[in-house]
């Protein structure tokens, strides 16, 4: 039996690629490359010391969903695959709403048709919208404040609606703060294309040299020293997060919500100066204005994930900033080094 893992190459799912295989699991992993590189799971194999099937797929593919199906025995599925950048999908909804939502439409009727009925979802912080009390527990109402999170909290709702109408179905909706880091081994880690949008990835450009300086968004919030306020969880702690999950689930039914965070919140000026004695080098920033729609505080309350799924973050947040330094140093450009694109032009297109 293995575990399918959709958008196993981009960030957060190359990370719990690597803790599945780690624990002993089999897995089967299918991505269509959007936002990632096929050189992150040849990484993955690298680190873990195994071999996976790996497909070069659109989750919209129902043919190519159904040959998986078909030719792996899937116990469960954990579902990373998806668009996930806010400012984007303000622009292109519609592309939004097709590759998240009828995505997990068209993998849930999949799953159905092969007796499949546990999943992991990756939903997010932001199907709380703009919460006023932190921290943020699993019963606080839901809301979405743009179509990204539009996507989340639609398609927790489709998936509650699956168990409500088949009690076999067993889910877990898997609410991430704000990811950072990298794995200890420096080999893999956040690859954005372009300009990054998130905090993290901008300031480990910033010391590498790729950008400038860092624009911090607004001082005058009502914070310990003005700046937005975040919990930051380390990916590795988020990877593991998905264990414990595809644990609970193997062994239940029903559909829960679990908040994913380590409960602790650190300000811009804060992350900056951990980075700063982290790596060594100096952050340069300029203070702009707020950044439309973003809120001054946002820590989860992680008592649920810890009771319910036994799991708690373990990582620092220097340690965070140590590790995201190090898969930066180690790869200035992310993936894209000479190396790997002459590994990638030697590969076959369909199936890696
Ligand atoms: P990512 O972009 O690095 O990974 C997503 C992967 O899915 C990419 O490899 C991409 O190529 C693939 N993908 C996208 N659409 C696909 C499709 N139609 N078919 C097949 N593959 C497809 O993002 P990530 O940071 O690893 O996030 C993983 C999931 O977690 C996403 O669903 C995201 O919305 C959610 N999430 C991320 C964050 C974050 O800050 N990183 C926070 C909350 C939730
Ligand atoms: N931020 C910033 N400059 C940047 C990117 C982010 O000052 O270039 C701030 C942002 O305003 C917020 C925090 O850093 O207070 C985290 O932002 P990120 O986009 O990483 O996460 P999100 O806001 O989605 O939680």
């Amino acid at each position: 039996m293995a575990i399918l893992v959709t958008g196993g190459a981009g960030y957060i799912g190359s990370h719990t690629c690597v803790e599945l295989l780690n624990q002993g699991f089999d897995i089967v992993v299918i991505d269509n490359f959007s936002n990632s590189k096929p050189e992150a799971l040849e990484r993955v194999k690298q680190l873990s010391k195994r071999r996976f099937k790996s497909y070069s797929m659109n989750i919209l593919d129902s043919c190519g969903l159904d040959r998986i199906f078909q030719e792996h025995e899937i116990e469960a599925v954990i579902h990373f695959a998806g668009l996930k950048s806010v400012g984007e999908s303000a622009k292109m909804p519609l592309q939004y709403y097709h590759n998240n939502l009828n995505g997990t439409l068209h993998l849930c009727r999949m799953m159905e048709k092969h007796n499949v009925r546990k999943l992991v979802f990756s939903s997010s912080a932001t199907v709380y919208g703009h919460s006023e009390i932190c921290p943020i527990k699993e019963h606080f109402p839901l809301t979405a404040t743009n179509p990204y999170g539009r996507t989340k909290l639609m398609t927790e709702e489709v998936l509650r609606d699956l168990y409500q109408a088949d009690s076999r179905w067993s889910i877990a909706l898997l609410r991430y703060f704000n990811p950072v880091g990298a794995h200890k081994s420096g080999r893999i880690g956040e690859d954005p294309n372009g300009i990054p949008n998130n905090l993290m990835p901008y300031i480990t450009q910033v010391a590498i040299g790729r950008q400038e300086k860092l624009t911090i968004f607004g001082d005058s919030y009502n914070t310990k020293d003005g700046t937005g306020v975040r919990d930051y969880i380390h990916v590795v702690d988020l990877a593991r997060g998905h264990i414990k999950a595809l644990e609970k689930i193997r062994n239940s039914t029903g559909v829960d919500a679990y908040n994913l965070g380590t409960g602790k919140g650190y300000s811009v000026l804060e992350m900056v100066a951990a980075f700063e004695q982290a790596s060594g080098r100096n952050i340069p920033f300029s203070i702009a204005d707020n950044r439309p729609g973003d809120v001054a505080v946002c820590y989860a309350s992680p008592a649920k994930a810890k009771e319910i799924l036994d799991w708690e973050a373990q990582i620092d947040i220097q340690e965070m900033c140590e590790d995201a330094w190090r898969w930066q140093l180690q790869n200035p450009n992310g993936y894209e080094n000479e190396d790997n694109l002459v590994t990638l032009h030697a590969r076959s297109a369909n199936v890696i």
